[in-house]
């Protein structure tokens, strides 16, 4: 059996070892300490734009922090992108809020900015205003900001940016995850970066983060004693996985390098007949390119996206479907959802590529000549 290829791996820096050896010879063996501060501010500077940032345990738990922090309480409704991975729209449930799902639009594949404000109205018109809006970079690609945040403001609605997939993109010079009124990161292991497992929230309001890191840390009063005026939550990252943050901070540049590497090879080597890549609009949008990603488009139908993802899987290839969208997937059968079908059309021809910063180009060769193969195969 060949060597295993996979999506997108781990990609260790080097100098991350160092930062746990500190921990471990200073004994800040917690969920608080030198290298969560220094993550911290390495998260801030990196970042720029006066963010503020809170490490925590999960993009997720940023998330469910970002919707606690703005208020959203049960029965509440929330504007939630439909075309994402669910822990986009899981904390909108954790409140007992409802999610309002918005379709994609074909340039980004992100929220369609449409869709966004015809759901926005009539929403309002139903009685109830949006509480939030939660926009994804999917793949690293930017949403279309312009047009979604100057529909937020108008309706004066804030903005939730699920940067998740998207450190190291940016949006008209901006580093995305410095747009909406707060933005997730995660550092789970198959994101651009990693802490093995680890999130952060950022904002330019000083005090919510503030507030994220105290209810992060089940939420204690300021007493010698265990007081609590607040339900708090185990949310903090541990100054462990801060330490793999910190030296995955010194090669991120290297890692976005890397990964557009990655989406222009597979340009230049497949038929782009057959493969339609997702090419940033104009050179307002920049991609970390976390995943490449194509639609499979044969006019005459003979191969599919599953009759390459299934032909690479034999040969121990792991490729994924896109994100299958949310207002499609059973646990959210009863949401509101706007939309045309475009997130639809996308996750049935979409496949992701091996797109890990760690790839060899053997590696890629056998991506491509299966593929390639594959279509030979099913052309004759
Ligand atoms: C990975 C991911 C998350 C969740 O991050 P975790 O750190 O795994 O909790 C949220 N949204 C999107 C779009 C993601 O890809």
């Amino acid at each position: 059996m060949n060597n295993k290829i996979w999506l997108s791996s781990p990609h260790m820096g080097g100098t991350e070892e160092k930062y746990v050896k500190e921990a471990f010879d200073t004994n800040w063996i917690a969920p608080l300490g030198p290298n969560v501060d220094g993550f911290e501010k390495d998260l801030e500077n990196y970042l720029g734009n006066d963010v503020h940032a809170a490490a925590l345990s999960s993009g997720t738990a940023a998330l469910h922090l970002a919707l606690i922090i703005l208020g959203v309480k049960a029965c509440d409704e929330v504007i939630c992108q439909s075309m994402t991975f669910s822990a986009s729209a899981n904390p909108i449930a954790y409140q007992g809020a409802t999610p309002v799902f918005v379709d994609s639009e074909e340039r980004t594949w992100n929220m369609s900015p449409e869709y966004l404000e015809i759901a926005i109205q009539d929403r309002i018109s139903k009685g109830k205003k949006p509480k939030a809006i939660i926009i994804v970079h999917l793949y690293g690609m930017p949403a279309e900001m312009d047009r979604i945040m100057a529909i937020a403001d108008r309706y004066e609605i804030p903005v939730v940016e699920d940067a998740a997939e998207a450190l190291g993109s940016s949006y008209k010079g901006r580093k995305l995850g410095t747009f909406g009124a707060m933005s997730i990161l995660s550092f789970n292991g198959n994101k651009i970066i990693t802490t093995s497992g680890g999130g952060a929230l950022v904002s330019t309001n000083e005090e919510w983060i503030k507030k994220a890191r105290f209810l992060a840390t089940q939420a204690r009063d300021n007493a010698p004693h265990y007081q609590h005026s607040h339900i708090g939550y185990n949310y903090r990252m541990s100054n462990i996985c801060a330490g793999i943050g910190r030296g995955q901070m010194e090669v991120l540049q290297e890692r976005v390098d890397a990964r557009r590497e990655n989406y222009t090879f597979y340009k230049n080597e497949l038929d782009t007949n057959l493969f339609k890549f997702a090419d940033e609009p104009n050179p307002d949008y920049y991609s970390n390119r976390w995943l490449t990603t194509v639609l499979v488009e044969d006019a005459e139908g003979t191969v599919d996206r599953e009759v390459i993802r299934l032909a690479l899987e034999k040969d121990n290839i792991e490729t994924r479907p896109l994100w299958k969208p949310m207002h499609l997937q059973p646990v959210f059968a009863d949401a509101p959802f706007y939309g045309d079908g475009t997130s639809e059309k996308l996750f049935q021809n979409g496949l992701c590529l091996p797109s890990g910063s760690n790839l060899t180009s053997e590696d890629k060769e056998r991506v491509i000549n299966m593929i390639n193969n594959v279509c030979t195969t099913h052309s004759v």
